[in-house]
């Protein structure tokens, strides 16, 4: 016997009808994205692994244990799943030389990959929708990207996300201060735990954004980095704040927000929420000016953010937000054997003139097809038998409730142009 193959784990199906939600969710986010003017960019799913080692950083959690990368059996490249897309698309940005013109808004959604724990809202499959503005240096971008996430979540109908800013400074800011928290952490080395120790030297930023609670009170009394920053970044990040006011839009500052990769500068933001547990971050981002460069591109600035398309469905499900999705107009029912070739043309009219129609097939008696056209959820059987294929009709018959028919089943001549078009067109209204 065969043995049975499953699925990858932390890799899922999605399966009718929670497809449906998908869909939903992603002409919202097209809507949104055409509303900003920012364009569509598709970029492969494998990189060469060194644009994630570099863009990303060495010592982060991804970089060190969660890319799935492998060597190309064929000629030996190293090559990565990706596990973000930023990355690739700067990659691409450089490649084609976007920016020659200036600044470019840019959009992809697709699947990542990062070899994780699994567990509800962390896959090792999972789905982002991300926006860069590549080319744009000013708080007002920094700030347009925050205010667009807002309007998805507006869009949706989605309660509960907050959104928490922080201000990463420039290097030699970074610099500054870490050097005080390596001194800081080395003075509180007894409370380190294995990760943080191993970080300590190497990137003790990260130390900040510890999931330990054991740590929780000493990494809040770390020195922050707002205190160090300069003129300059203070204005940067004063300028955010004061068109994030200017729109209504609330927000904390978290000092302790660094995210989970070394290529942010200035602003850094997450959307956050209460209601999924220890993955409470649905969206993410901030501001990478030194990337385009690291990337082997003209030096020039860039902002962005990701969410992670898993974590605001299952938020918008529990709210019970996602509408059901669209039932087909009709179910064309063939009872008589010679008319099944008038059925599928009466079919690809109505599909014609915009219509969703299943059409039977394989056979069966009038019963089992009936049951078919109400398990479809369609709103009307168009019926085909011996007696319409004689008279060139076809019968209509109402399938659902409270559709303020006056006839439950009308005959409609098939000839008349139009005829059977405006009476699914009038009863569906
Ligand atoms: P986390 O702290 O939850 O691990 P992250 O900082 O690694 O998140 P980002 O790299 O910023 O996440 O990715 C942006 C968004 O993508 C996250 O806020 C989250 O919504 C989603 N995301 C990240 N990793 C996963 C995952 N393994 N499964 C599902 N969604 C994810
Ligand atoms: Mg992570």
């Amino acid at each position: 016997m065969n043995v049975k193959l499953n699925a990858v784990k932390g890799m899922n199906d999605l399966l009718p009808p929670q497809s449906a939600a998908w869909e939903w969710f992603e002409a919202r986010v097209r809507d949104l994205m055409r509303s900003y003017g920012y364009r569509n960019i598709r970029t492969p799913i494998v990189e060469p692994t060194a644009l994630f080692v570099r863009s990303i950083g060495e010592v982060t959690d991804i970089v060190e244990k969660e890319m799935y990368s492998f060597s190309d059996a064929l000629n030996g490249e190293q090559l990565t799943l990706r596990p973000e897309n930023t990355a690739a698309v700067v990659r691409a940005a450089v490649e084609h030389n976007l920016l020659y013109e200036g600044g470019k808004r840019l959009w992809y959604t697709g699947p990542m990959f990062r070899h994780e724990r699994p567990q509800r809202g962390r896959y090792r499959q999972f789905h982002q929708v991300g926006a860069e503005a590549l080319g744009f240096a000013g708080p007002d971008v920094d700030a347009e990207l925050i205010l667009m996430a807002r309007r998805l979540w507006d869009m949706l109908c989605l309660r509960d996300v907050r959104l928490e800013i922080n201000c990463l400074g420039q290097p030699d800011e970074r610099q500054r201060h870490r050097r005080k928290l390596i001194a800081y952490f080395e003075a509180h080395a007894d409370q380190l735990d294995e990760d943080a120790r191993r970080r300590l030297h190497a990137n003790p930023l990260r130390i900040l954004d510890t999931k330990n609670p054991a740590m929780q009170e000493l990494v809040a009394a770390a020195p922050s980095l707002l205190d160090e920053l300069g003129e300059e970044s203070r204005a940067h990040f004063e300028g955010v704040q004061t068109l994030l006011r200017a729109q209504g839009q609330e927000f904390t500052l978290n000092p302790r927000l660094v995210r989970g990769l070394d290529y942010y500068n200035l602003t850094v933001f997450e959307w956050v929420t209460d209601r999924l547990g220890a993955q409470g971050t649905v969206c993410a981002g901030g501001r990478y000016d030194g990337l385009i460069e690291q990337i082997g591109g003209k030096p020039a600035p860039a902002c962005g953010w990701a969410l992670g398309i898993e974590r605001v469905l299952d938020l918008l499900e529990q709210d019970g937000a996602v509408p059901a999705p669209p039932q087909p107009d009709a179910y064309v029912v063939v009872t008589h054997p010679p008319a099944q070739e008038r059925a599928m043309q009466v079919a690809e009219r109505l599909r014609a003139a915009g219509f969703a129609v299943v059409l039977h097939v394989g056979g069966g008696s009038m019963k089992s097809q009936m049951k078919k056209a109400d398990a479809s959820g369609a709103r009307h059987a168009l019926i085909l038998g011996f007696d319409e294929w004689e008279a060139g009709e076809v019968t209509v018959k109402s399938l659902r409730e409270g559709q303020g028919l006056a006839t439950q089943q009308q005959q409609v001549l098939l000839d008349a142009p139009g005829a059977l078009e405006r009476r699914l067109a009038g009863a569906l209204e």
